[in-house]
């Protein structure tokens, strides 16, 4: 489970423990994802703090060695790991155009490609990856749109490649969930969270912004036996139709 300490991510690692998964909480900062492990150990499930950035080659070698040596290798992922670095297409730097690639995109690629090899020789695998809202199309977010419109065609793909082995992938394009994300993107506007909430309520069909376990819950079931004829699917968990 990546950028699992805190948010979507934490919340996804909470539940899959919950489940019945022993799930490598992975973020940057190893020592960011002890509350994450701790909540799960106190509930009696099992958990590894991994520190790993997604866009390392070297980082994600380490990770699936530690994790297969400490927990059993690894069946399910979650590619969730995610950056925002919002602006106006005229006033994108380079570098936030290629740290948004690197993470989501990069990240997901050598996450991916780390883990097949232990799905297939099990015959049996789950990739999730978390899409976007943002792959439809948002105003100044060029360089994340167009990475989570990526990671759907990044998915299917995988579900063509990988299905003969057992494998399903899917995508999640969540709306808006409240989370630290979308906490900096109302700082960013000049806006308080508690009014970007309420806006983003009233244009949700459902009239309620999303919350982590709302993204959690879709994930327990698309790594279910449930799901087993579900795969290249991209699920928008958004409260509403978004096109
Ligand atoms: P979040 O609260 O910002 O959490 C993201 C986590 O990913 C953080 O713990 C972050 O670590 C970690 N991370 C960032 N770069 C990484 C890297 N290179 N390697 C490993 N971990 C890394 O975000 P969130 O709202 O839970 O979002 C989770 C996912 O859902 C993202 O892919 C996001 O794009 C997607 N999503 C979110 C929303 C939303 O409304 N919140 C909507 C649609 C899609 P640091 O704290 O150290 O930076």
């Amino acid at each position: 489970m990546t950028g699992a300490a805190r948010g979507i991510g934490a919340a996804t690692a909470r539940r899959l423990a919950r489940d019945g998964f022993a799930v490598a909480v992975l973020d940057l900062d190893e020592s960011a994802c002890a509350s994450v492990v701790d909540a799960i150990t106190a509930a009696g499930g099992r958990a590894l703090a991994v520190g790993a950035d997604v866009a390392s080659e070297a980082d994600v070698a380490a990770a699936f060695e530690r994790v297969a040596t400490d927990l059993g290798a690894p069946t399910v992922l979650v590619n969730n790991a995610g950056i925002t670095r919002d602006n106006l297409l005229f006033k994108m730097s380079v570098d936030d155009w290629d740290a948004v690639m690197s993470v989501h995109l990069r990240g997901a690629f050598l996450m991916s490609r780390a883990a097949q090899q232990h799905m297939v020789s099990a015959k049996w695998g789950r990739i999730v990856n978390l899409s976007s809202t943002s792959a439809l199309g948002n105003r100044g977010q060029v360089n994340y749109a167009a990475a989570k419109a990526g990671m759907q065609g990044f998915t299917k793909t995988l579900a063509i490649e990988l299905g003969p082995f057992g494998v399903t992938a899917n995508a999640i394009a969540p709306g808006f969930i409240a989370t630290d994300m979308t906490a900096a993107t109302a700082e960013r506007m000049g806006v308080s969270f508690e009014d970007f909430m309420t806006h983003a309520a009233a244009a949700t069909a459902v009239r309620r912004v999303g919350v982590p376990d709302d993204i959690a819950g879709t994930v327990s079931f698309l790594v279910s036996d449930d799901a087993s004829f579900i795969s290249g699917q991209v699920i928008y968990v958004a409260g509403g139709p978004t096109d």
